[in-house]
């Protein structure tokens, strides 16, 4: 076999000479696919089709083109160079045969062929270009391989070249990012410490060492709650570096102690150091805090104390009573008593000595407060004049007791102020059986309860608080939702008592005097409910009913007893000092067409007291209508008797507990006679209360006392009873 693929190797005979051609052609073809060209042109134009032969056998003598032409072109082209040309010619001189070579033949056939010589030398010759092919493949396999790693190589190179410049980079980085480093933990102006695993100090700052005054070496190798963490903090600095160690950053405001032994409170915050995701330790960052937290605690001090005498505020008070109340629950032994005092008369040194004297007056009073309260006890400024002490581990109520007297003893004696003698009191509700609240705004609200009815029943005294106190002010806030209603319901009636002449026991005229009719609870008399209406302010309505109804009466009675009969009608001070009372008035009494000198207006004592110009005037404007003016309830209260010549007053009442006792005692005989002469000298008449007994009209008419009114003559009745009584005489005398 002269070939190993299947394919045949292709030999491209060139001659000009057919007999030459088949004869070779005979030789040839069993082995070799034969392609024939005729002349020279023919033979390169096979080779520009790209069948490309294996072997040219090339006839030298053609006419166009002779073989050696051909062979010098086919050699020339780069396609064609390696395919082997072998001469067949005829004979053959030297020079040709060197010639032949020169121009590429690689042998030479000698015609007449020889079949074997032809073959063999084709053979040989086909082999060699095998060979050489096959060296070529390897060269070009070899060399390409050479190249694929020179390039690999030259890859390999650059990026050799990129990481070592790169790692030049990182380097210097490294270098530079470690100066950045060293000078922020050197020169940061936190205090910076690294602690180990180990809870031990590894390095610190300059800052740091400023700010706890030890020098690095003290400190390094130590624990960080060895040396500067105020004792009760320890656990929470150690928990600190812990939680940090476990769980990132973690910061919280603690206090440390320098060197120097003073406090210093700082903000800490620590987070872990990592190397390759391992945990080496933590960073504490400092920051001295000690400026913000001294304003803060001024601020706060700001929010809990009262300015003006620096003790605790109503805040700070409501919160140490919620302490209080809650060590009660958790000691067993733990009592406490809280004390609402309220200064009687404050508004009035206010009023006349100044804002600034009744500051002086707040601090004063504050001070000697403090000195009979004991450490653990709280006093506190609850607003304007008002105090409140918690009185911490009280026994019984007897040292509650003596407490507060001691406090309201404080209050009463003098004070010099501007070189002014002022004189005040105090009254004070008291919770002593405090087991029962749970909260702090309930205490004080019966505190506050007990306190106002210490100023109820007449001030400058204190009152310990009883469930009884609540139980009835939850009847009054009943009592003013039902009035309301009474109101509406027409519930409210009048009845009527005559006041007597003494002289002759003839009807001068009558007092209104209203009832309550309740739907359930019966007739409720004025007592129960007036009071409630003062304070409610529902004594407005309520009273222009009264006076409004009075008059209807008034007019049905003079209708038919006669234009001098009069209508006395009890006139609330808060009614009075409304602004439309004395035009609210004049309008009724003009509708009725009622003469305002039938009309007695009766008002209490104090109104003496409310000497305000304006009342005065209020009072003139009534006289000067015409109505009549009366005191009641004459010598209960604590009006000088010299306020009498300061008010246009026509007419007293002397109250009737001065007439009950007149007879058994020689006190209120002698009361009643110097009213009376009191009253004749200012040129008033005078009404002698609740005459009871034929022996006190005597005594009375014997006094030369006007006017009498009691039960001896009538109860209070409705108008259709009044009228109806036998006894009484309403005629004009
Ligand atoms: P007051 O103005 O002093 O009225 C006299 C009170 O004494 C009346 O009580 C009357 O019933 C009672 N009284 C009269 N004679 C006797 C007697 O001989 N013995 C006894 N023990 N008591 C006698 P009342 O009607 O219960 O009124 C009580 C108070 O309620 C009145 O005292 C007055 O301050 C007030 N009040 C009554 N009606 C009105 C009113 O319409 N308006 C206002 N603002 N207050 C009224
Ligand atoms: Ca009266
Ligand atoms: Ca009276």
């Amino acid at each position: 076999m002269t070939t190993q693929s299947a394919k045949k190797e292709r030999i491209l005979i060139v001659d000009d000479t057919p007999a030459n051609i088949d004869v070779l052609g005979a030789i040839l073809m069993q082995d070799y696919e034969i392609s024939v060209a005729v002349n020279g042109p023919m033979a390169l134009d096979i080779m520009e089709s790209g069948l490309l032969p294996d072997l040219v056998l090339l006839d030298i003598m053609m006419p166009e083109m002779d073989g050696y032409e051909v062979a010098r072109q086919l050699k020339s082209n780069e396609k064609t160079r390696e395919i082997p040309v072998i001469f067949v010619t005829a004979k053959i001189e030297e020079e040709d045969e060197a010639f032949g070579f020169q121009m590429g033949a690689v042998d030479y056939i000698r015609k007449p062929v020889n079949s074997d010589v032809t073959l063999a030398r084709i053979k040989s010759q086909l082999e060699l270009k095998r060979y050489r092919d096959h060296l070529t493949d390897e060269i070009r396999e070899k060399s390409h391989q050479v190249r694929t790693s020179a390039h690999a190589l030259e890859t390999e190179r650059h990026k050799l070249d990129k990481t070592t410049r790169d790692l030049a980079g990182v380097q210097a980085s490294a270098l530079k990012n470690q100066v950045y480093f060293k000078e922020l933990f050197m020169n940061s102006p936190h205090g910076i410490i690294l602690v180990g695993p180990d809870n031990k100090i590894i390095n610190t700052n300059k800052s740091f060492s400023d700010l706890v005054g030890y020098e690095t070496d003290e400190i390094i190798n130590k624990k960080t709650s060895g040396f500067s963490v105020a004792d009760d903090l320890k656990d929470a600095h150690e928990s600190l570096i812990q939680e940090a160690l476990v769980h990132g950053s973690m910061s919280m405001e603690t206090r440390c102690f320098h060197k120097q032994g003073y406090e210093i409170h700082v903000s800490a915050l620590a987070y872990p150091v990592k190397i390759n995701n391992r945990v080496q330790g933590v960073f504490v960052f400092y920051e001295n805090i000690s400026q913000r937290k001294q304003f803060e605690n001024k601020l706060r001090h700001q929010a809990f104390h009262d300015a003006l005498t620096g003790i605790p505020n109503r805040l700070l008070f409501s919160e140490q009573l919620d302490i209080a109340i809650q060590k009660q629950e958790t000691l067993k032994d733990y009592r406490f008593a809280v004390l609402l005092i309220d200064l009687d008369r404050f508004k009035s040194v206010n009023d006349s000595l100044g804002h600034q004297a009744g500051d002086t007056l707040l601090k004063a009073i504050t001070k000697r407060v403090q000195n009979h309260l004991r450490d653990g006890d709280t006093l506190a400024r609850m607003g304007g004049d008002e105090f409140a002490v918690i009185l911490s581990k009280v026994g019984d109520s007897a040292r509650v007791e003596a407490i507060a007297s001691r406090i309201r003893e404080a209050a009463e004696s003098k004070f010099t102020i501007d070189g002014n003698e002022v004189h005040i009191s105090a009254s004070i509700g008291i919770v002593l059986d405090t087991r029962s609240y749970t909260r702090a705004d309930q205490l004080l609200r019966d505190a506050d309860l007990a306190m106002y009815q210490a100023k109820d029943a007449g001030k400058a005294r204190f009152k310990f608080f009883t469930p009884e106190m609540r139980k009835d002010l939850l009847r009054r806030m009943n009592v003013e939702k039902e009035l309301r209603h009474a109101l509406e319901n027409e519930e409210l009636s009048l009845f009527f008592q005559p006041i007597v002449r003494v002289a002759d026991s003839r009807v001068n005229g009558v007092e209104a005097l209203v009832r309550w009719q309740h739907p359930e609870k019966g007739l409720i008399p004025p007592d129960r409910f007036i009071p409630i209406a003062e304070e409610t302010g529902l004594i407005l309505p309520v009273g222009d009913w009264i006076i409004s109804e009075a008059c209807r009466t008034l007019r049905q009675l003079q209708s038919g007893y006669g234009d001098h009969l009069t209508m006395s009608i009890n006139i609330s001070i808060k009614q009075f000092l409304q602004n439309n009372f004395v035009a609210d008035l004049i309008n009724t009494v003009q509708a009725r067409e009622i003469h305002p000198s039938t009309i007695k207006l009766e008002f209490t004592e104090s109104l003496l007291m409310t000497h305000t110009d304006s009342a005065v005037e209020k009072l003139n404007t009534l006289k000067g209508h015409g109505f009549i003016l009366v005191i009641d309830d004459f010598g209960t209260g604590y009006s000088s008797l010299s306020y009498l010549q300061q008010f246009p007053i026509d007419e007293i009442k002397i109250d009737r507990s001065f007439i009950l006792s007149m007879e058994t005692r020689r006190e209120s005989k002698a009361i009643v006679t110097s009213i009376l002469s009191l009253s004749k000298g200012l040129g008033l008449t005078t009404v002698a209360e609740g005459v009871e007994t034929g022996g006190q009209l005597d005594s009375l008419a014997g006094l030369h006392c006007e006017f009498a009114q009691g039960y001896y003559f009538s109860k209070p009745c409705p108008v259709s009873d009044l009228t109806t009584k036998s006894t009484l005489d309403f005629s004009r005398s």
